[in-house]
């Protein structure tokens, strides 16, 4: 079987194989989303991921579709007039540009790609407004270090809305920093696409009370009303869920992953620099812990995704603008050290001389 390093959809963990078989033999994947065996299992997946993730007592955990949605919900349900973007990649423009659509007020402020981004807003950003901030932008591998989440909480004035996809369940969030925090679980749950997961605070759900949007068939208002029931608005991905509650109940804490990531990504970024790639973010401060970007010229970019290839493993595509000049490398906790290994091995054997 492949072996991928591909940052999402990514490679499953090995057990998914056999949760396969029991959630089709378990009968689960018949049964009505509004009956007690779904409900039993909707509240044990959200049990377990709340507790291996560590999630705050207080904040709520809905399941949606995917982590877009969750960038609609925010813009519908939480945005009364305008939000603020602070972006310095593909996946938080997006963000900004869905929810321009439906606020065309909103405001983008991107910053550099080895910058840390200062707590800095317009004049007029009121207890109304929302702050948009991409926790891992996975399309050049960069992230927000606690701290600097930390003193956008101290700063912005309203909701804080995080997106977490490709660091939710990898890495060890401040979740006070934040009201919304979201993933899909394509990413670091080590899981197949099509389910997203929505974490809100008491002050996200005040702000979704006083806006007061109830028009669409994912509104946060309904969703929560369903979901405090242990019911979804819609006919759900219930093999979804049933596996990331299994996934959930099976993972180690988040402090143990999260340690076992940090020392890894430490190791993966001292090993490609001592063999003489250049990681695309230089500053460490700011250097994602989940997802590597490592740049070099097309030819050399080529020569190694055709190699691994050969090999059955599958190097992450550059993406966006860094798309024909980087690859990517998923440092997921589906991915075993013994993986890594065999990805630094790969490198050594199939080296070429390095010249531009
Ligand atoms: C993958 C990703 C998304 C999109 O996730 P979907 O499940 O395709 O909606 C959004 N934001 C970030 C940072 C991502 O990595």
């Amino acid at each position: 079987m492949q072996l991928s390093f591909y940052p999402g959809p990514s490679q499953l963990y090995p057990r998914v194989e056999h949760y396969l078989t029991d959630a089709y033999q378990s009968g689960i994947l018949s049964m009505n989303h509004r009956s007690e065996a779904f409900m039993d299992m909707l509240a044990r997946t959200t049990t377990d991921l709340r507790r291996k993730l560590d999630t705050p007592p207080s904040y709520e955990v809905y399941f949606t579709s995917s982590a877009t949605e969750c960038w609609e919900i925010i813009a519908q349900s939480l945005v009364s007039e305008r939000s603020y973007h602070v972006y310095n990649g593909a996946f938080g423009q997006k963000w900004f540009e869905y929810t321009r659509r439906l606020h065309p007020t909103s405001e983008a402020l991107s910053f550099g790609l080895n910058e840390v981004p200062e707590p800095a807003f317009p004049e007029r950003a009121s207890p109304n407004d929302v702050l948009c901030l991409t926790h891992n932008e996975t399309s050049n591998g960069t992230a927000l270090p606690a701290g600097v989440l930390l003193s956008f909480r101290q700063t912005f004035p309203g909701i804080i809305a995080v997106d977490a996809t490709s660091s939710m369940a990898g890495v060890q969030l401040p979740w006070e920093a934040a009201d919304v925090w979201y993933a899909s679980v394509q990413k670091c749950f080590g899981l197949p696409p099509g389910l997203g997961v929505l974490v809100v605070s008491p002050g996200a759900i005040a702000q979704a009370e006083r806006v007061g949007e109830r028009a669409h068939y994912n509104s946060l208002l309904f969703l929560r009303e369903n979901f405090l029931k242990n019911q979804t608005p819609y006919t759900p991905n219930t093999l979804g869920i049933y596996l990331l509650g299994r996934v959930m109940q099976d993972a180690a804490p988040i402090e143990t992953v999260d340690e076992q990531l940090r020392l890894r990504a430490q190791r993966l970024a001292t090993y490609f620099e001592q063999a003489s790639f250049e990681l695309l973010v230089e500053n460490p401060q700011v250097r994602s812990r989940t997802v590597l970007a490592i740049r070099a010229n097309e030819k050399i970019i080529h020569h190694y995704k055709e190699a691994a290839r050969q090999e059955k493993m599958l190097l992450g595509n550059g993406y966006g603008e860094w798309k024909n000049t980087t690859f990517r490398i998923a440092n997921f906790p589906a991915l075993t050290d013994e993986d890594m290994e065999r990805l630094m091995q790969f490198f050594i054997r199939r080296a070429i001389p390095h010249f531009e």
